[in-house]
């Protein structure tokens, strides 16, 4: 058991399973659910959801030093550079723990470098590395089928649920709309950041961490893609 392990996490609920691995890494195309999955993994382990956005928008919001930072890149419209990214990761971490879901996070080579380095200067490393895998024509037809609800952040898929455009969010009542991002022409930018930056950071993993790095098919319904997830998160290594 890692001596940093807080008893809290042990007697939150004696019904949850005891998480192993408390640093998770997901990766994955739009459209493959890694943003569900991971929330579906903090709500059932106890192990806080990070979003990378989020994070940057708060230190922003807040006018801390980095967030001031940050500012004068997002301010031109640029994104800000990976070493700074990485840095606001590390600060809270340092504040909370080290214990997270990253989900599109790192999202270049040069984060997965720098996250690597900060994580050791903490005296620790990435636990798990999950990519799910989702064909082309699969991630296009789910975006085109997807419409969100703005208010609650809710999705459906007009073939899967029967949801259409401008009816009521079944959770929340706000009027469902396709997001301006999930058109063809948006798709295809996002496809092609998407193995330019964020494949090569799957490349890194299977070069430095291959023990780490695991695949799920993401066509699978989320009940099972959460089932096989559990598993590699309860999964005890020294018990191989
Ligand atoms: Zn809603």
């Amino acid at each position: 058991m890692p001596d940093w392990l807080p008893i809290s996490a042990l007697t939150a609920n004696p019904d949850s399973v005891n998480p192993v691995n408390q640093r998770i890494v997901l990766l994955g195309p739009p459209a493959s659910g890694k943003g569900t999955q991971a929330e579906r993994l903090a709500d059932c382990f106890f192990i806080p959801h990070v979003s990378t956005g989020a994070l940057l928008r708060s230190e922003c919001s807040r006018g801390t030093l980095l967030g001031q930072e940050a500012d004068g890149w997002t301010s031109k419209g640029l994104l800000v550079p990976d070493e700074l990214a990485v840095r606001i990761v590390t600060a809270w971490m340092k504040e909370n723990g080290p214990r997270f879901i990253f989900d599109g996070f790192p999202r270049t080579v040069g984060q997965a470098e720098y996250l690597d380095s900060s994580l050791a200067e903490l005296r620790t490393g990435l636990d798990l590395i999950v990519l799910l895998e989702l064909p082309d024509e699969m991630i296009c037809r789910r975006i085109l089928e997807r419409i969100s609800c703005l208010k609650c952040g809710a999705t459906f898929s007009t073939s899967l649920h029967g949801n259409q455009e401008g009816a009521p969010c079944p959770r929340c009542g706000a009027l469902l709309v396709r997001r301006n991002d999930d058109t063809e022409e948006a798709l295809d930018q996002r496809l092609e950041v998407y193995r330019d930056l964020t494949l090569p950071v799957v490349g890194y993993y299977e070069k430095t961490s291959p023990n780490l790095l695991h695949r799920i098919d993401a066509g699978e319904g989320s009940n099972a893609i959460f089932a096989k997830l559990s598993a590699l998160v309860a999964y005890k290594k020294d018990e191989a």
